[in-house]
């Protein structure tokens, strides 16, 4: 596409959200990439929420290129039982990072939302021109509100300024380095830790959370890292842009592939008093797939891939049960 300026070696990047899983991902494919200058300050250095604090860092480190994938992240119950935290401090990073590029002349910024952002009844797939047409998913409407600000600010900073800020919309993620916590994580790690603690402890069934009909499509982070970079040297536009891998399946059929995977014979059981959330959550990839780009890690590959990196963690004591 003319008029995009690529990344190159000589760039200075800002990973916001640099220890998280999109981050890590990110500072993985920026390495291959052979960008030198690559910082991801952690949390105790830069709080992301503090406007003077984020404004001080830009100052003393001059990024000329953001990639914005930090965040108050979590599953559903999560998103369900801390809604003010979720609104709350994604609005205030998005408010804060995006300001400073802004202010400190950052040439290019990329802000990751999530495909959370459109309406709980959209039609399937949801495409980039559906956001905003009907009412959100009630489980995570304050981290979606706080995402679709991200995306707007993004394009009014475009229109009044003209910064080249661009917006990325994953799937649902999942991949090495994830929260693998019992209550507040997303679906892949919590199941995967509970088919591999049910395992351990010789039980005989496991209970799923929902129902196990709704539909949900998974993203390797790895994928998305290569997608973030392919669209930072390729596009240059207002509208967000989806990232998916264009299938979907049932969290019976993922139940299904996990139990093959860590714990095969357990009886799955499901509980329907859990929430199910949104029943379908598909992306149309249109037009990042016109662009060039697709997905390549299958789920049966990354959840492998995952899987071994949770047991090698598990054995390095970087996660615990
Ligand atoms: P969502 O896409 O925002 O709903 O995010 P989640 O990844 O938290 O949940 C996806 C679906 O998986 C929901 O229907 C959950 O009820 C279901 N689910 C089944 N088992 C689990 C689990 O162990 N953890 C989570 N978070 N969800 C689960």
């Amino acid at each position: 596409m003319t008029g995009v300026r690529p990344l190159t070696a000589e760039d200075t990047v800002l990973v916001a959200g640099g220890r998280g899983l999109v981050g890590r991902a990110l500072l993985r494919r920026l390495a291959q990439r052979g960008v030198k200058r690559v910082l991801a300050p952690p949390r105790q250095e830069l709080d992301l929420r503090d406007p003077v604090a984020v404004a001080r860092w830009f100052s003393t480190h001059r990024p000329t290129v953001v990639l914005m994938a930090a965040g108050t992240v979590g599953g559903i119950l999560a998103n369900a039982e801390r809604p003010a935290e979720f609104l709350r401090d994604n609005l205030a990073m998005a408010v804060a990072v995006v300001d400073a590029a802004h202010q400190h002349g950052v040439r290019r910024l990329l802000y990751l939302g999530s495909s959370c952002i459109y309406p709980r009844d959209a039609p399937q797939p949801m495409a980039e021109e559906c956001l905003l047409t009907g009412p959100l998913e009630q489980t995570n409407e304050g981290y979606a509100l706080a995402k679709i600000s991200g995306i707007k600010l993004c394009q009014a900073y475009r229109r009044q300024y003209g910064c080249d800020f661009i917006a990325a919309m994953p799937t649902n993620l999942y991949g090495p380095g994830d929260n693998f916590s019992a209550e507040g994580s997303h679906v892949i790690p919590g199941m995967m830790r509970r088919f591999y603690e049910a395992r351990e402890r010789g039980e005989r069934r496991l209970v799923v959370w929902g129902s196990g009909r709704v539909r949900r499509e998974f993203l390797h982070v790895d994928d998305l890292a290569d997608a973030c970079l392919f669209l930072l040297d390729r596009y240059s536009g207002e509208s967000h842009i989806n990232v998916g891998t264009g299938v979907d399946v049932t969290i019976q059929e993922l139940a299904e592939a996990m139990r093959e995977l860590v714990a095969p014979g357990l009886e799955i059981e499901f509980d329907p008093s859990k929430p199910d959330g949104t029943p379908r959550k598909l992306l149309d990839c249109s037009r990042i797939h016109a662009m060039g780009w697709k997905a390549r890690i299958s789920l049966r590959v990354g959840l492998r891939q995952t899987y071994e990196w949770f047991q090698d963690a598990l054995g390095k004591g970087a996660v615990r049960l």
